[in-house]
């Protein structure tokens, strides 16, 4: 079989750090297992538009690995020229980029590495909202360039302890945000999410459920999102929607990029009608350079805590989701079951309750 990977490069640093597991360089360690068994393996980072790697190699590649952070997006039109196509393995958690009603309809699998990565996240989220709301970018800024002003940033410090702080989606992630939260002593913590939490776990996490995601913004002074991107969560958070956030609350986006509108939160930021804004995943990545979120600042000049997308790629993470995509392959060719989590789309149907209400 022919196995086309899309993954990022890793230049000097995938040569220096073999652990670096996601890149180019270092092909998910899959290179040896794949052709011992006899397929071949074409690994490559050149992605978009016709003439990259990936659009010619799709055109009679059997099995696709794909990771969310240098997404190979895999169209309707891209799969209708993918003749040999069966599975597509996302080398992570999320799988919106690739055309999933579009899968159904191709009886195409798509299948991810389900929990690989999701405490790497929770954890990013945590930083991300300790960033934000003790204002510690301006703080980290002032010192580096050899100032020393300790009211210009405390003016807009504040403690998370006290704080009503919800998240939109309480699925792996969302639970494990709220989890970690408890520590710190919030007012309240809430989720949106249509599949509600047993009773026992809402207990456990201390969380109340909203069944409006309005009337969760309009409560929170943070807010996180930990939602898959569909069709239901694709530019919901937009000029509309920020109406209804609390004046000078903070937003964490670790979950996608699309789910907000890029200018609309930039405005937000801008105006001061959001304190902050941090995540690591964007609308397009890499992001073009004058992307309004590698600049927007709160009128204070703080309030941007975005990074590339890395916080599901940490070390840790990489030995596992290349470790769960060698299993996802292993079972493949070996005919065996796949486990039940890690199925996304399953042949003709979606398999996972995570992507939208249907
Ligand atoms: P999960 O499937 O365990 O949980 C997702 C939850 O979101 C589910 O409970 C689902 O019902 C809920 N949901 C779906 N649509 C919703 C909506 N409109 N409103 C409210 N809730 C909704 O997934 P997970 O492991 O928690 O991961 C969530 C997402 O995080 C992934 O799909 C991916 O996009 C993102 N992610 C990002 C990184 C990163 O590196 N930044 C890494 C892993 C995952």
């Amino acid at each position: 079989m022919k196995v086309l990977a899309v993954l990022y490069n890793g230049f000097k640093a995938a040569k220096a750090e073999p652990r670096l597991l996601g890149t180019v360089e270092n092909e998910l360690g899959l290179r040896s297992f794949l052709e011992s068994r006899g397929h071949e393996y074409i690994v490559t980072s050149s992605k978009d538009g016709p003439n990259s790697d990936f659009q010619k190699h799709i055109a009679d590649a059997d099995i696709l690995i794909t990771t969310p952070f240098h997404p190979g997006y895999l169209t309707r039109d891209l799969m209708n020229k993918a003749k040999n196509l069966k599975v597509c393995v996302t080398a992570g958690v999320g799988s919106d980029h690739i055309d999933l009603n579009a899968a159904v309809d191709n009886k195409l699998q798509v299948l991810e590495v389900t929990g690989s990565n999701v405490v790497s996240v929770a954890e990013q989220v945590l930083m991300s909202m300790l960033v934000l709301v003790r204002n510690f970018v301006p703080a980290n800024e002032m010192v580096r360039r050899g100032d020393w002003n300790v009211a210009d940033i405390a003016q807009n410090a504040f403690d998370l302890e006290g704080k009503t702080i919800g998240t939109i989606g309480a699925g792996r992630i969302g639970q494990r945000v709220l989890s970690r939260l408890q520590p710190f002593n919030p007012k309240e913590l809430l989720y949106y999410d249509y599949n509600a939490l047993a009773p026992e776990t809402e207990k456990a996490l201390t969380a109340r459920r909203v069944d409006d995601v309005k009337d969760l913004v309009s409560q929170c002074d943070v807010v996180t999102i930990n939602a898959p991107l569909h069709e239901g969560t694709r530019g919901l958070i937009n000029k509309d929607m920020l109406k209804h956030f609390k004046p000078g609350s903070w937003l964490v986006n670790t979950a996608r990029g699309a789910i907000c509108e890029a200018e609309d939160v930039a405005a937000a930021v801008r105006s001061g009608q959001l304190r902050g804004y941090a995540g690591d995943v964007w609308n397009v990545q890499p992001a073009p350079k004058d992307h309004p979120w590698r600049s927007m600042v709160n009128p204070l000049g703080g309030g941007n805590g975005m990074t590339p997308h890395y916080s599901g790629t940490t070390l840790d993470a990489q030995i596992r989701y290349a470790e769960g995509t060698k299993e996802i392959l292993e079972n493949y060719f070996d005919g065996k079951p796949q486990e039940p989590a890690n199925v996304i789309v399953g042949v003709g149907k979606y398999e996972s309750s995570s992507y939208g209400q249907r």
